[in-house]
């Protein structure tokens, strides 16, 4: 065993402090990183507040990890000591089940391990995500960085990019396609990206007006603020796909009637409260669909970073150091982003 130290959650009301704990040593099959940078998603202030329940303390946050190789078990082949890596939101899965097996580890029916709060079946804690200096994780879980990519402004990545990128690519979205994306932060901020570069038409919703110029910036072709209702009434019947990325409790119906017949809205935002139960009719007359996704496959995420590296796609972030992260938690959920919070894990040492 190594000691390592992080930050975490001791109770849901506490702000997040230093955390010494222990990580495994490297297995046959394991990679031991060096952490470096490490992105702040919303989900991580989700879970470090308990409001989606189940947190169990300490939470040592952080699932958009990059870092450099420090060790490899005598079984990993396609990493070694000094090469840059990535881990995401998932650290095991059974391998098994029909979902592994179609590379979709994140649906795993058995045993999905998440990078943090899942039970750690090392160590018999739960897993201690990337608010920390090194982790282990075994080699199937492991990304490959290409080497254009600011290892920085490439971490928000590994959650949310791979969260936008998914749902993107599963309905198909391209050229011929008109897509809106609900909210400029952490994930929604991708979206834009993604869409735009994969030649749809691309519309941000937004409640922050000021947000405007730099959704344009990042590929929007318009931008609604969503506070105004006669702009909101213009995009009716309009769109193919809409990617709903609010961290907040809202209306969806706002946004069901936009999608033109056969439309989908797919929600990848997860708020501690419901959503009000959207009107039947607005999917009925339509024959419209309200979906959902969940992060995406290793696979995946492995193809979703080389076309970041071949597209000269990253996030645009503000780096931070670890101290600072419970006032980047107070400006997140102020929609206070541009547009991810990246912690500085050189700061640890400190
Ligand atoms: P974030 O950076 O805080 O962005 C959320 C954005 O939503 C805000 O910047 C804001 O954009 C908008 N917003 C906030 N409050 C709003 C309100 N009351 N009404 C309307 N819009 C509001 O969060 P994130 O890291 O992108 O995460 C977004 C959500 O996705 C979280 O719930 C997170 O847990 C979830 N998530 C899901 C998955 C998955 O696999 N499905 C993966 C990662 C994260 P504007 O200022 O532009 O309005
Ligand atoms: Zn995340």
């Amino acid at each position: 065993m190594n000691r390592v130290i992080g930050y975490a959650a001791q109770s849901a009301s506490a702000p997040l402090g230093p955390f010494g704990f222990e990580r495994r040593d490297p297995g046959a099959h394991d990679v031991q990183i060096q952490i470096m940078y490490c992105g702040v998603c919303h989900s991580d202030l989700h879970t470090a507040r308990n409001e989606w329940k189940g947190s169990v303390y300490p939470v040592v946050p952080g699932h958009e990890i990059v870092g450099r190789v420090t060790a490899v078990g005598r079984e990993v082949r396609s990493f070694k000591a000094g090469d840059m890596a990535a881990v995401g939101c998932m650290v095991d899965s059974c391998g098994d089940c029909a979902e592994c097996r179609d590379g979709l580890e994140q649906y795993c029916q058995n045993e999905i391990v998440f990078t943090y709060n899942s039970p750690d079946k090392h160590t018999g804690n739960m897993t201690y995500g990337g608010y920390s200096s090194q982790i282990v994780v075994d080699q199937r879980f492991v990304l490959r960085l290409p080497d254009k990519l600011d290892p920085a402004a490439a971490a928000p990545l590994l959650c949310a990019g791979i969260t936008t990128y998914s749902p993107l690519r599963h309905w198909n979205v391209g050229r011929d396609s008109r897509v809106g994306v609900v909210g400029l932060g952490g994930l929604g901020h991708m979206a834009v990206k993604f869409a735009h570069a994969l030649g749809a038409y691309v519309v941000l919703f937004t409640t922050s007006p000021e947000k405007g110029a730099d959704a344009r910036r990042m590929g929007a072709d318009e931008v609604v603020v969503s506070k105004q209702p006669d702009e909101m009434a213009r995009c009716a019947n309009s769109f193919d796909f809409i990617l709903n990325t609010v961290a907040a409790t809202h209306n969806l119906d706002a946004y069901l009637t936009m999608l033109r017949r056969d439309g989908t809205m797919c929600l990848v935002g997860a708020p501690e409260n419901p959503h009000p139960s959207p009107g039947v009719f607005n999917l009925i007359f339509k024959r419209r669909s309200l979906a959902g996704s969940l992060i995406g496959g290793i696979k995946e995420t492995q193809e979703m970073l080389d076309f970041c590296g071949a597209n000269g796609i990253v996030s645009d972030i503000e780096l931070i150091p670890i101290q600072k992260i419970n006032e980047a938690y107070e400006r997140m959920l102020r929609s206070d982003v541009k547009y991810r919070f990246v912690i500085d894990l050189a700061s640890l040492k400190q």
